[in-house]
């Protein structure tokens, strides 16, 4: 355990008004809110707050010069041990509660309950919006009506007719007030939310006519949304200060869009990666041939080389969407099935009748020669073919 005097810097024989001193320098050095995240300013802060608060009480400092530490913990005045932020900001609001710590503390961090912003910021409002895979690719804009609350034209959120807010009586302008209360430690102070003003440190005199002093008006309100390409299912975007607004005068809250995808009757998304099936008719796997394939930018020529099989994936490289930077994208996957009609007229029947004697539309293993139609040209395949049974299939 390290040296309280060492901690603050100062000799042995330091007055309290030195200590405190040393303290102001060091806690102001290492304030979480000059040093936000970093964990060693944070343990440093801890630190010095632990040695001020032993040192800067006579009955602790006098015992820690005698006995050290172990003399603290013994005694019935042990060492204020702070294992967060809270601990400190919590131990100080108590007990010390003059204008030097005010300085130090005053300052909301969201660490320390007792310090809050003297007003509210408006609400965060939620929306939910649903786009299609080609909005999605392509990016879009999106118009939305929004009941909130917007600020008030009259007096542009002040509250106040003539736009003039004074400094509140009770706590002159501070937004809090101190508690005094005696208890067996003697006197503790403690530091209220002013009631006057709650908080805000300033009183309205002359209430808004429109919105009553409350500084916002409850509307509507339209706003055109940019959405950027790439912007998938799942993606909150927040509009700053596109919430409700704050009262009188505190900053309004954000929009936060929350992106849906709604489903596609022939896209899935993997990733930035689309896939889609297709279907070609039999005779089109068979020649091969050109077609139109639509994906989430149109539609893509895609040339079908003959004799396709059922299963076959064509991969349209950069069709998907796009990802991360809007400068890459995904692929669109065509997975080929053939579509095997249901119902076909007289002729057509009797063409597919005729395709049924040729033995190369079947499998090689179901390869036959049904009788009284052409031979297989190929003799070798022939001559193999001969040995198995004749049977016409079906
Ligand atoms: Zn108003
Ligand atoms: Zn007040």
């Amino acid at each position: 355990m390290r040296d309280y005097y060492d901690i603050l810097g100062v000799p042995r024989t330091a007055t309290l008004e030195e200590i405190k001193a040393a303290y102001r320098k060091l806690a102001l050095q290492y304030h979480p809110d000059r040093n936000p995240g970093n964990k060693e300013a944070e343990e440093r802060f801890k630190e010095i707050a632990e040695a001020y608060a032993v040192l800067s009480d006579p009955e602790k400092r006098r015992l820690y010069d005698r006995y050290g530490h172990a003399g603290l913990q013994s005694s019935g005045s042990p060492t204020p041990h702070f294992t967060t932020l809270e601990d400190v900001f919590s131990y100080f609001a108590n007990f010390f509660a003059d204008d030097f710590f005010r300085d130090l503390f005053g300052t909301p961090t969201g660490t320390a309950s007792s310090h809050r912003p003297p007003t509210e910021r408006g609400d965060d409002i939620p929306i939910r919006l649903r786009l299609t895979l080609e909005e999605i690719a392509q990016g879009t804009e999106k118009t939305i009506e929004l009941s909130r609350w917007n600020t008030c034209p009259s007096c542009k959120g002040t509250g106040s007719q003539a736009g003039q807010l004074q400094p509140c009586p009770q706590c002159h302008g501070r937004g809090e007030v101190q508690h005094v209360s005696r208890s067996v430690f003697g006197h503790v102070i403690q530091i209220l939310t002013c009631p006057t003003c709650g908080g805000t440190g300033t009183v309205i005199r002359d209430p808004c006519p429109k919105c009553h002093g409350e500084g916002r008006l409850w509307g509507t309100a339209t706003l055109t949304l940019r959405i950027p390409p790439g912007t998938i299912g799942g993606t909150r975007l927040t509009i700053r200060g596109e919430g409700h607004a704050g009262q009188r005068g505190a900053p309004p809250g954000d929009l936060v869009v929350l992106i849906e995808e709604t489903e596609h009757p022939i896209f899935q998304r993997k990733g930035s990666d689309i896939h889609a099936t297709y279907a070609l008719s039999f005779p089109e796997a068979v020649l091969g041939t050109v077609v139109e394939v639509p994906t989430v930018w149109g539609t893509s020529t895609v040339k079908i080389q003959p004799g396709t099989q059922p299963g076959t994936v064509i991969r349209l490289p950069g069709q998907g969407l796009p990802s991360g930077d809007a400068r890459r994208r995904g692929d669109h996957y065509v997975h080929v099935t053939v579509y095997i009609p249901e119902k076909l007229t007289t002729e057509e029947q009797q063409l597919v009748e005729q395709l049924r004697q040729s033995p190369f539309i079947y499998p090689p293993e179901r390869r036959v020669q049904p009788s009284g139609t052409g031979k297989p040209k190929d003799e070798k395949q022939n001559s193999f073919w001969k040995r198995v049974r004749h049977h016409r299939p079906r």
